[in-house]
């Protein structure tokens, strides 16, 4: 052990197990300084991006920005806004990629960081450079603009995706669309299927799923907590099948429809093998509670539910959720961008709580490469101060703390994904 722990853990290759990595934005060339903040988590503080029931969603929120960059642009974030995580997490890992030297972004140095980046950006292999540089081998994106796209093909090699099927949850009506704007009866159009009855319906779930791996697909995301309740009630088929096609189905017939469609897909997730991704916590935050999701949980013992965020702020329910159910595994992502030092107690208390240490992997969450990158450095940080803490409090060896971390970087990610190693 020549290396010190921290040293140890900042060189671990990664499996990035979820980003929102899309090819319109991530492979952008045209990409400034203010983007990088508008379009990431840095953005979510000047407004939420995503509607609540009963608000419009606004598409310009996290699109590229508009006309001349000015400083006070940038000072909303760097000023206004530089005490949140997001913020401190995208400037401190924009000052190590662009040599910033510890000064973060200032009236002095924004515009020669701008011009830095929209250089970079120029060039098609910068993004990937960025997240080679990350310590990144693989990325498995949510490309939720366009959830039937192959990544292999649209961003590279090192890419697979997962299926959001909040659409078919929400596709009661053929017109329907979920938050992202996707609609189910346009998936049937790719796929040359025809969409006219419940059954034809029930036919595309089935062709979905069967047909992931054609799309380099591996997992089935459910973020649903954007859209509705995350109560998945047990299947009701005569109720789901009353509000097909209906514009003015009742809520107990949209919400049977939904649970409905959630169970289907989580049943067939466990027959071919396949993980469920689950976003829990905040979203829609009145019903995002992870415990809402136990009963779907209990009725399908095989299938592999990867939960995501420590269902941020509810963290200690999902550690007790996974204690009990052998069929759940935590997907660390984002939590450590929403509060480092909420991420740090929960791991601690997920290193002790876990029954074993396959359970726990890692992501990034996010649009450009920058804020990948900056999102892994701030990840390494605290990870190595969590182990070096368990250490020193003589919890375990640094031994075991080294295992403990290759596998949360990339052992837990090739097992449960199987991926080739
Ligand atoms: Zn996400």
């Amino acid at each position: 052990m020549s290396i010190s722990l921290s040293q140890y853990i900042h060189q671990l290759p990664l499996i990035d197990v979820h980003e929102h990595h899309l090819p319109e934005t991530f492979l952008s060339k045209d990409v400034g300084l203010l983007d990088l903040f508008k379009q990431s988590y840095a953005g979510w503080t000047q407004a939420r991006p995503y509607p609540l029931p009963g608000e419009i969603a606004d598409e310009s929120l996290m699109g590229p920005a508009e006309g001349e960059t000015t400083w006070s642009d940038i000072a909303a974030y760097v000023e206004d806004c530089g005490s949140n995580q997001f913020v401190r997490s995208l400037i401190q890992g924009l000052d190590e990629l662009y040599d910033l030297k510890g000064e973060g972004i200032t009236k002095d140095n924004w515009q020669a960081l701008d011009q830095s980046i929209r250089n970079n950006h120029s060039d098609p292999n910068w993004p990937h450079e960025v997240m080679r540089r990350a310590g990144v081998q693989r990325i498995i994106t949510d490309p939720y603009s366009s959830p039937m796209q192959n990544a292999a093909e649209t961003l590279g090699e090192n890419y697979q995706s997962v299926l959001r099927i909040n659409a078919l949850a929400m596709g009661w009506h053929p017109d329907n669309r979920d938050h992202n704007g996707n609609c189910a009866s346009e998936f049937a159009k790719e796929l040359n299927l025809p969409l006219d009855s419940f059954d034809d319906f029930c036919h595309l779930i089935e062709v979905l799923v069967e047909t992931l791996a054609v799309r380099n697909q591996i997992a089935v995301k459910n973020a649903l907590a954007y859209d509705r309740d995350i109560q998945f009630d047990p299947p009701n088929e005569a109720l789901a099948r009353s509000a097909w096609k209906k514009v003015d189905a009742d809520p107990e017939e949209q919400k049977a429809f939904g649970d409905f469609v959630v169970d289907r897909f989580c049943a067939l997730a466990g027959e071919h093998d396949v993980p469920v991704q689950m976003h829990l916590g905040t979203a829609v935050i009145r019903f995002s509670h992870p415990m809402k999701t136990v009963g779907l949980i209990e009725r399908h013992p095989n299938t592999r539910f990867l939960l995501m965020h420590l269902a941020y702020p509810w963290s200690a329910d999902l550690m007790g959720m996974a204690f009990v159910y052998r069929n759940i595994w935590i997907d660390l992502t984002w939590s450590l961008l929403l509060s480092g030092s909420h991420f740090k107690r929960v791991l601690h208390e997920a290193i002790e709580v876990l029954p074993d240490e396959s359970r726990i992997m890692l992501g990034g969450d996010n649009w450009h490469a920058e804020e990948s990158f900056s999102t892994f450095k701030h990840a390494r940080n605290l990870i190595s101060e969590v182990l070096q803490e368990k250490v020193a409090a003589g919890y375990f060896q640094e031994s075991d703390a080294r295992r403990l971390a290759e596998k949360i970087f990339s052992k837990n990610a090739i097992a449960f994904f199987g991926l080739d190693e």
